[in-house]
């Protein structure tokens, strides 16, 4: 508590003179947020820090893995689905921006296995990523000589562009991305080099 405590008073005495008027005007005005991201909840992967954005810029909705599960609008309790339509369809943002990363350790366990003690929620909740180290095993199926964090990387890769394919399975985002008035974009970020690459036809890219 006293680390949160002493962040607290810096923010305050330090940040909080020169952020005063875009505080009071978003809590007068209500927020307005361009970009919707999907990230991880990785404590060194923070995307108002890698994307340098000012509060009421982006609305981050962050999970293991930084996954959406498929559209399935049913009575269980969806809570990144909730996020996401909320952020599409009331507060209506110009793009949603899937960032994955490498070290990821939600991947991780989902090639090695769960850690014993996360066997409650995190076993079933990467379950929504299978099909991604599926795809990844296929392509290698033959490839005897595939390093192991090579592999990794891969199927980190290979998620953060399922994410972006189970967005598309909500329908309002469909309709918005093909009318053009809502982008779809991924990226991902490399926490040894603080590096971004983009995904641009099928491949990331680094971003210059
Ligand atoms: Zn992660």
């Amino acid at each position: 508590m006293d680390r949160l405590i002493a962040g607290y008073r810096r923010f305050r005495t330090e940040r909080w003179p020169n952020e005063r008027a875009r505080y009071e005007a978003l809590a007068t005005r209500g927020q307005s947020p361009h970009t919707l991201i999907i990230s991880c909840s990785d404590s060194r992967v923070d995307p108002q820090t890698v994307f340098g954005a000012a509060p009421g810029e982006l609305f981050v909705v962050r999970n293991v893995a930084g996954l959406v599960p498929p559209y399935q609008p049913d009575a269980r309790l969806h809570g990144t689905s909730a996020a996401i339509e909320y952020a599409v369809r009331v507060l209506k943002v110009k793009a949603v921006v899937v960032l994955g990363h490498a070290n990821c350790g939600g991947v991780r366990a989902m090639i090695d296995g769960v850690p014993a003690a996360a066997g409650d929620f995190v076993e079933n909740w990467m379950k929504i990523a299978e099909p991604a180290l599926e795809r990844v095993r296929r392509h290698h199926a033959h490839d005897h000589d595939h390093p192991y964090e090579k592999h990794v990387a891969e199927v980190e890769a290979e998620v953060t562009k399922l994410t972006l394919e189970n967005l598309a399975t909500f329908p309002w985002i469909a309709d918005e991305a093909k009318a053009g008035r809502l982008g779809l974009h991924a990226f991902r970020f490399e926490v040894f080099t603080g590096s971004m690459s983009v995904l641009e036809d099928d491949r990331f890219v680094p971003v210059e």
